[in-house]
């Protein structure tokens, strides 16, 4: 087994370790996915050129090559899309017999598993984000929501009971870069299901998987206009949110950003779910399964290399096994495995932009002026491309920086307490209020904290789980409206009678 030495220098400790040890690589094959060199708009089910000719270009975060380029959509595509859905709204979509509906919805969910592999392996290659996450999780979440809702569509009188409902009309959607795949289903299938159609712009980061669930939208028949998919990166997604025949924005994304469409669909009646921020604490209480604590809190930040709205980036530990619980994790974290996304042995993979990782430094530099004490793994880093050891802060103070802002990153900060009431208190006091973990022994004292803490998911004695069954949705600055399961379905409707 590996044994850790550590050497202390200032306030930063680099721990050596002795592998004995590795596993051989196994590597992914690229060559089971097909990316075309160049990608235009999807609009009106087919493939248009932008009007402004230009394209830009999507990166391998892991060796910075180029691995397609994309069209960059402005605010005349934005009407042309737009108009493209409400035309298959008006004329088609509102007007077919749901259970019509579903089977478009379930013939998507189907495709998408048939293409499981290659969506994952073209996840992995544009957002940098391990095989193992990528096949294991974000593929067959994704299909699973499309799957999921394709149940719903023609069940809308038993998931509102005496009520009749009726679409909003088109649902512009906006997502993020961490799990392209998925949000794009988390937006699109319950869109479907209640009978609106859609226009998504993916993050210009990663928008390639978007652009292959295009392809497979078109291959399944869905009637053109339904769902139309745009390419760019800010502008474009201010084109949707500020076009007046959209109904309902979906947005999931960055605080600051969901604060600017807040304040530009103000006064008007589109509807709004905002999926924002986290800054999620994990609490570990002494009489909790250590080793599975440690290995739920290994999970819960390092996990798609920390870039997850829901990461637990604080840890709180009770005061008694802390020393037990940071030994245990700095071993945990010597152990991880960091490299090539592609390879199934990978734990952490590429950190998704130069951007995202000169804001990670950021806050790590921050940390040690704010005077905690740093330990990072000993692992070696790629010479090419972005990436972040995993790193531990302890000594962290609640009011710090780094206790209190999102890094999505691979960085953990960790704080101690003594009393419940101590921890509710610590746990709240930030602007978020998205995620949060317990491990105890105790059934009475997950009930008291999950009763008393801000949060919109909160695990006991897991973390980072996920089903198209459950609602998933924020408090404070993390936004408002609920995603997945039954609640899924109602920002999409109006409740008519
Ligand atoms: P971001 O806000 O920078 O970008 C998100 C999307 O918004 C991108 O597609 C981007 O092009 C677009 N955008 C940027 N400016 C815009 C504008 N003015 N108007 C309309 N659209 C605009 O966020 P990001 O860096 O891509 O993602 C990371 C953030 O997303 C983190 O804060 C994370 O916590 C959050 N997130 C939240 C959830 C959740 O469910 N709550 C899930 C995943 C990510």
């Amino acid at each position: 087994m590996a044994k850790a030495v550590s050497t202390k220098k200032s306030n930063t400790i680099k721990l050596k370790f002795d592998t004995s040890w590795s596993y051989a690589p196994a590597p992914e094959s690229k060559s089971a996915a097909s990316i075309k060199p160049q990608y235009d708009l999807f609009i009106d089910g087919k493939w248009t050129k932008p009007q402004s000719g230009k394209y830009f270009s999507t990166i391998n975060p892991a060796n910075e090559e180029k691995l397609s380029e994309v069209a960059e959509a402005n605010a005349a595509d934005v009407d042309k899309a737009v108009k493209a859905a409400r035309n298959a709204y008006e004329k088609v979509w509102k007007k077919m017999p749901a259970k019509e509906r579903a089977k478009y919805i379930f013939r998507i969910s189907r495709m998408m598993q048939e293409k499981a592999r290659e969506l994952a392996i073209i996840e992995s290659l544009d957002g940098g984000k391990p095989i193992r996450e990528s096949r294991d999780f974000d593929v067959p979440t994704a299909a699973n929501h499309f799957f999921y809702y394709a149940g719903w569509a023609d069940k809308l009188e038993y998931a509102f009971p005496n009520r009749t409902t009726e679409p909003l009309g088109v649902a512009g959607q906006i997502t993020p870069w961490n799990f392209p795949l998925l949000m794009a289903a988390w937006k699109i299938a319950p869109a479907l299901a209640t009978g609106n159609t859609v226009v998504l712009k993916p993050a210009e980061t990663t928008p390639l998987t978007a652009l292959k669930l295009a392809e497979i939208i078109q291959e399944s028949g869905l009637p053109d206009g339904v769902v139309n998919i745009l390419t760019g990166a800010g502008a474009t997604g201010a084109a949707i949110v500020n076009h007046s025949d959209v109904n309902k924005i979906a947005f999931t994304g960055s605080t600051d950003v969901g604060k600017i469409i807040q304040r530009a669909i103000a006064g008007t009646n589109k509807k709004a779910t905002l999926e924002l921020g986290g800054k999620a604490a994990n609490i570990i209480f002494e009489d909790a399964p250590l080793d599975q604590a440690v290995e739920g809190v290994i999970n819960g930040i390092f996990f798609n290399q920390g870039h997850v709205c829901c990461a637990g980036s604080r840890l709180y530990v009770q005061e008694s096994v802390a020393k037990q619980v940071i030994r245990k994790l700095r071993d945990r974290l010597e152990s991880l495995i960091i490299g090539d996304p592609l390879d199934k042995n990978t734990d952490i993979g590429a950190i998704n932009s130069k951007q995202q990782l000169d804001n990670i430094h950021k806050y790590i530099k921050i940390g040690l002026k704010e005077g905690a004490e740093m330990y990072e793994s000993s692992c070696r880093l790629p010479s090419k491309g972005f990436w972040c050891k995993p790193t531990l802060f302890t000594n962290v103070a609640q009011s710090s920086r780094i206790a209190q802002e999102e890094i999505f990153g691979p960085v953990l900060s960790i704080l101690t307490f003594r009393t419940d009431d101590e921890v509710i208190e610590k746990a709240n006091n930030t602007p978020y209020g998205l995620s949060a973990g317990v491990w105890t022994d105790k059934g009475s004292k997950i009930f008291n904290m999950t009763k008393r803490m801000r949060a919109g998911v909160i695990w006991a004695n897991t973390f980072n789980k996920f089903d198209p069954t459950s609602p998933f949705g924020g408090y404070k600055e993390s936004g408002y409206g609920r995603e997945g399961g039954l609640h899924g379905l109602l920002p999409y409707l109006n409740l008519v009678s």
